[in-house]
């Protein structure tokens, strides 16, 4: 076990020697998932060594682009968010509640167990921290607890990256969630090259944490060590590619339900949904009932849902949410708006992703500055 002043203070990893970190989080059960290059790609999927990850490689976003490209160095973490975030394995795209089975002129209702599998998710910033604790609060909390997701979330171990580039989407430091993690993670690791040198500063942020540190071949950092960790996430907070302003946004937004700019982004949304399926926070599901073609078996899905569909506000006889204009502007004033009455704190943490993968690049950064700078001083829209 690690000597307990590690817990406040810092350790180095040396990079040859990161390996090791997989081998502890494999001896305790935990499967690893991890950044790796798919699909044209950095997306998470099961990892077992360094060799495993995006080495060398980054990426380019803007709106509606994304491309990867090579680094000249062997960074394992030089890139930024993907389209996948934690959700998509503590809040699943497609999970199933029960199943039904007949049993004569009766049936018998097996519901789905929890999924046992601990799971380690490695390469997480401090954005999709900050959305964890979102998704958690909003369905661990309010009386109607996802036990699903309970159980998935209880054995869970996060390792935390402390990023070393901004994206050209990012605003987390606008939101206040970045890009150096302070909370919410197991271990957190800042990745520095330094010449022929390449290692991590390691934080931690657990019991659990400390407990796999201590499995680690780790020494207290150096403060030339610690000071060079700062200056990385000091550098990628200076480089950030985009803005809000967020000084009553809450206020901004409710006063301009009417506002013109909600029918010009009506005109260019396309309404696919694509950010509310990227948004590391974005919640809503859906509930689908099939039976097989015998009428002998059942089952319940729990499928996501997203409030840029027609189905979503159908409510006998139509939708409440007829236009592009009407759900456009339902998705971003409830994540910049009515997110704070609801759960107390803003339900955009500034990732991006909602504007990297929107296929016509509407940015909710310049929607919401196109609506502020309308209004002088608080005033009336100029329309
Ligand atoms: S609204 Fe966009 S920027 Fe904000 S958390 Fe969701 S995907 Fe990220
Ligand atoms: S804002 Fe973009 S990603 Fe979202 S529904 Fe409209 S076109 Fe699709």
């Amino acid at each position: 076990m690690a000597p307990a002043s590690l817990f406040a203070g810092r350790a180095v990893l040396e990079r040859k020697d990161f390996d090791r970190l997989f081998a502890a989080l494999a001896s305790r059960g935990y499967r690893v998932l991890g950044p790796t290059l798919r699909e044209g790609a950095i997306i998470y999927a099961e990892v077992s060594a360094a060799a495993d990850l995006p080495a060398g490689w980054t990426d380019e976003q803007n709106g509606g682009l994304y491309r990867l490209k090579r680094r000249s160095d062997a960074a394992l973490f030089g890139y930024v968010v993907g389209p996948h975030s934690a959700k998509r394995f503590f809040h699943p795209p497609a999970t199933r509640l029960w199943q039904a089975q007949r049993q004569g002129s009766s049936f018998q209702v097996q519901a789905e167990k929890d999924e046992e599998q601990k799971t380690a998710i490695l390469g997480l910033r401090s954005c999709d921290l900050h959305a964890i604790a979102i998704q958690d609060r909003v369905l661990l909390s309010g009386g109607h607890e996802d036990t699903h997701y309970q159980a998935r979330r209880q054995s869970s171990f996060l390792v935390a990256i402390n990023c070393g580039k901004a994206g050209g989407t990012c605003f987390c430091v606008s939101m206040n969630t970045g890009p150096k993690a302070t909370s919410g993670f197991d271990l957190a690791l800042t990745e520095i090259l330094d010449g022929e040198r390449h290692y991590f500063v390691i934080e931690t942020g657990s019991e659990k944490g400390l407990q796999v540190l201590g499995d680690l071949p780790t020494r207290p950092a150096e403060e030339t060590e610690i000071a060079a960790s700062e200056l990385v996430v000091q550098r990628t907070a200076a480089q950030m590619g985009r803005s809000l302003d967020t000084s009553d946004i809450k206020g901004l937004l409710y006063r301009n339900y009417e506002h013109p700019r909600w029918d010009e982004v009506a005109r260019r949304c396309l309404t696919c949904a694509n950010c509310t399926m990227v948004c590391p926070t974005c919640f809503c599901t859906t509930v689908e009932d099939v039976t097989d073609l015998t009428g002998e078996h059942a089952e319940r899905w729990q499928r996501w849902d997203s409030c840029f569909t027609m189905d979503f506000s159908y409510i006998h006889g139509g939708s409440v949410r007829p236009s592009a204009k009407a759900r456009y502007r339902q998705w971003m004033t409830h994540k910049l708006a009515t997110w704070f009455d609801q759960f107390g704190t803003s339900g955009c943490v500034g990732c991006g992703r909602c504007i990297t993968w929107c296929p016509v690049g509407i940015d909710i950064t310049e929607e919401a500055r196109a609506i502020r700078e309308s209004e002088p001083a608080h005033g009336v829209p100029k329309g």
